[in-house]
This record gives structure tokens, sequence and C-alpha cells, in this order.
């Protein structure tokens, strides 16, 4: 496995397979400046295969597709269906809006996807559209419910912003008291050039789990040497399900960081937080380099992980750490 300069392992690669996306959630791009990723500069689904033989050849054993919307991409589940067969022991996850994927539950599952990550901002319907601009909020339930019938577990991950969905906090927990899934809020951060992020959605972790342990008691339940990944997992007392805080800006967890991000456009972000990209599209489509070539630079690349906090303490003038907006890193 890699060892980057600071001593972390780099073995999970999250691989965005586009930018484009059905919903329109009003933090995450601004509408405005909407502008997609033109096709020929897409990294083909060849060559995100040769990229993650390149990464597991390099100790990579975790790869999330993620987007932009990754169903929304065409023939996103036959992608799926070969890449499980090319290397059927890595740990494959997806994150989703849950918005395309009720019909094709039953593919995953037969896939061996265990586990799926589906982004839900709010539990009110109409909230819903004023979020993403889109009326698809039970479609969303509908996969949600689909998954859990199918034993796939479900993490539903809820971006935290104040004064937009803070006063749900009760419904959240009352939803993973009712339903075997973990409810993840991330901490909103300050990702994208000209999007939203504003220090007044900012709601804390320290903020969201005082209150939500008026609602219920919360148990810590990461035990020494147990990882799931950033978040801090609490078990509810008689309750189903679970709740989880990602909180990259009041604790962050960059020490601990074992990641790679590849975008849609086939460049590496060694780290969320930091522009520096490496353009991985000309070596891919060289006729004169090959794997060998690739799996150089992946690694002289990945040893330069910055620290990513040193980039996350904001200058309060500043709207955003990066430029790109996060459709277009891969969230
Ligand atoms: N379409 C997929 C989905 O909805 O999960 C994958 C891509 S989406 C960009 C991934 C996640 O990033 C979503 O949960 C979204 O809410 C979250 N996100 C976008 N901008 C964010 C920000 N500034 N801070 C925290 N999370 C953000």
């Amino acid at each position: 496995m890699i060892v980057d300069q600071y001593g972390r392992g780099v073995s999970y690669l999250r691989l965005s397979v586009t930018d484009r996306c059905n919903l329109r959630c009003f933090y995450c791009r601004n509408c405005k400046y909407l502008k997609f990723i033109s096709h020929q500069n897409i990294l083909t689904y060849e060559e995100m295969f040769e990229l993650i033989r390149a990464c597991v050849d390099l100790g990579v054993q975790k790869i999330r597709l993620t987007g932009g919307e990754p169903f929304v991409r065409r023939d996103f589940l036959y992608f799926l269906a070969r890449l499980r067969d090319k290397f059927p022991f890595l740990d494959l996850r997806i994150t989703t809006n849950g918005t395309l994927i009720a019909n094709k539950v039953q593919a995953l599952k037969d896939m061996g996807i265990n586990c799926i990550n589906i982004s839900l901002d709010t539990l009110d319907a109409d909230k819903f559209i004023e979020i993403t601009g889109r009326d698809f909020y039970h479609k969303v339930r509908t996969s949600i419910d689909r998954c859990l019938e199918k034993g796939i577990r479900v993490k539903i991950n809820v971006v935290a912003l104040k004064g937009v969905n803070d006063n749900e906090l009760e419904d959240f927990v009352r939803f993973a008291l009712t339903h075997p899934v973990d409810i993840r809020f991330i901490e909103f951060m300050p990702i994208g050039g000209r999007t939203m992020w504003n220090k007044d959605f900012y709601w804390s972790a320290k903020e969201i789990l005082t209150a939500a342990q008026k609602i219920t008691p919360l148990i810590l339940q990461q035990k020494a040497g147990q990882t799931s990944g950033p978040a801090k997992i609490f078990g509810l007392k008689e309750g189903q399900g679970r709740l989880g805080i990602i909180s990259p800006l009041s604790d962050h967890f960059c020490d601990k960081c074992n990641r790679l991000r590849i975008t849609p456009d086939g460049k590496l972000r060694t780290c969320l937080f930091s522009d520096k990209e490496y353009r991985l599209l000309p070596l891919l489509r060289s006729p004169k380099l090959g794997l060998e070539q690739l799996k150089k630079v992946l690694e002289q690349t990945s040893r330069k992980k910055p620290l990513g906090y040193n980039l996350l303490s904001r200058d309060e003038n500043k709207q955003s750490v990066c430029q790109r907006v996060m459709s277009s890193i891969g969230g």
C-alpha cells in the first residue's frame, strides 16, 4: 500500500463517474454558473477500469463510485456489473441521491452491493423541492424502502444546514428509531467557488449532538480499532437505527485520511480541500504510456498528499477553500 509523507496509508478511492446530476441542490452548485464537463473530456468506462486496476495494484481496497449523480450516466449499472466481475474482492460502494434506483435495487443486490449511501437532507416533501429544485422526495423514500426490503444497508447522509433542516432533527432521530438505517449528519463544508457556502448555514456537530441527546440517549458505538470512516456513530436506546456525525470542520479527521479522489475528467485530487489536481487523462490516452507509467504517477502524487486541515482553516473573508464544486469533484 502507498504510505504518504505523513505516514497515512492510502487505501480508498472515490471515483466520480459524472459531474451531471438530476437534482439542483441550492448549496452544491450555483445553477447560474452551471457548466458541465464536455463529453470528450469525461473518462470512459474503459479508462476507469484502467485507473481502478492501477489503484488496486497499488493497494487500494475500497472504491466509492459517486458523482454528480452516478445513476444518470448511461449504462452505469452495466459498468458496475463489469467492475464487480473484474474486481470481485474490492469493497465496492456507491453514493447516490436515490432518485433513480428504486427499480435497480435487486440488480444491485445481485452484484453483491450490500450497503448504499443515500443523500437526503429533509423528510419533508415540500422542503425537498425547495432544496433540490425537484419533486422527487417520494422516489428517494421508495428507494430507501426497497433497499431495506432487499437487505441492503442504508446510510442516509444529511448535510446539516442551519435555518434549513435544523428544525427537523427530531424527525430524523425518530426516523432512525423506527428504521434500521444510519442517519449521518455532515457539517456543511466551504467547498466550491460561487456556491452558497455561508457561515450562517453552519450547524456544528456539537450543536447537533447536544440537541439529539435531549431527544433520545445516544450511545457511542465505535470501539478501538473499529472504523466507520470519518463518522462518529451512536446507537439509540431501543431504536433500530443509529445516528452518525461527520465533522470535517469542528473535529477534522485529516490525520487519518486514506483517500484519493478522481474527478469525472480524470483529475486526481489527493485532498478534497485542495485544488491541486493531477491530470491523468493525457496519460490514459497516450498510446506510448501504459499501466506502469500510470501507477508511477499515482504513487508519486499520492505520497505528497497534503495534510488537509491546514487548507481547511479558512480565512473568514473567503467563501470557500477550493474552487471546484462538490458535484464535479465527487462528493
Ligand atoms: N449525487 C450523489 C448524492 O447525492 O449523494 C453523489 C454526489 S453529491 C455531491 C454527494 C454529497 O455531497 C451529497 O450528500 C451532498 O449533499 C453533499 N454535499 C454537496 N456539497 C456539500 C458541502 N458543501 N458540504 C457538505 N456536503 C456537501
